[in-house]
């Protein structure tokens, strides 16, 4: 949108003259936060269905579960929400507290939505063919969670963020 010699009374600014764009940009730090929760709603509900699923299906007589190779991708799986959760509570205690969270929420952010494009792939892949088909509720995270990558930032744009706050240190 754009407001050219838009005039308007001082009692109506938002913010202080001249700081609207760094306002914004605090304003980015804490919807960080909210996507990198929405991510975590999104890989815990794959990783459930991928266990719940497991533990129901049967090939070589014995229930899915039992591999070895399901197994090493449940616990990587459960391992990467236990760590989006703490980054997340971490920006979000600081962000309550009053503090500035321009590291902490785009750490969290980054972490948190490709850990979940990541869980929600191998929650797919637990499944097999079923994974593919709207009976089950994993095809449907898989679509859903790619935005998490994308918006309020992307990936990449988190990292931009991120370097520049570790080299001001
Ligand atoms: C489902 C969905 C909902 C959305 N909801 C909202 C909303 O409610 N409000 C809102 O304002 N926006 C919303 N967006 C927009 C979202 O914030 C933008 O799509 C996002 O910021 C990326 O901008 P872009 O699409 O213009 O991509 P581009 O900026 O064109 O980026 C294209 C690619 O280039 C990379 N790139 C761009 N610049 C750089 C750079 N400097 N360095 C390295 N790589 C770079 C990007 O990371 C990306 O991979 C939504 C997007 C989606 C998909």
């Amino acid at each position: 949108m754009l407001f050219n010699n838009c005039r308007l009374p001082q009692n109506q600014m938002l913010g202080k003259m001249n700081e609207g764009f760094i306002d914004s940009l605090r304003i980015l730090d804490g919807g960080r936060v909210s996507i990198a929760a929405l991510s975590i709603g999104m890989a815990q509900g794959a990783y459930d269905a991928a266990l719940k699923y497991s533990k129901q299906r049967k090939q070589f007589n014995r229930p899915i579960s039992e591999f070895q190779a399901i197994q090493n991708k449940l616990v990587d799986m459960a391992v990467q929400i236990d760590a989006s959760r703490l980054l997340t509570y971490r920006a979000a205690t600081m962000l309550d507290a009053g503090k500035r969270v321009t590291r902490e929420s785009a750490m969290a952010k980054l972490f948190a939505s490709e850990a979940a494009v990541s869980i929600a792939n191998e929650a797919v892949q637990i499944h097999g063919g079923y994974g593919f088909i709207k009976d089950y509720p994993v095809e449907k995270f898989y679509r859903d969670v790619k935005l998490c990558t994308i918006g309020e930032g992307t990936s990449e744009i988190q990292r931009l963020v991120i370097a520049r706050q570790l080299l001001k240190d």
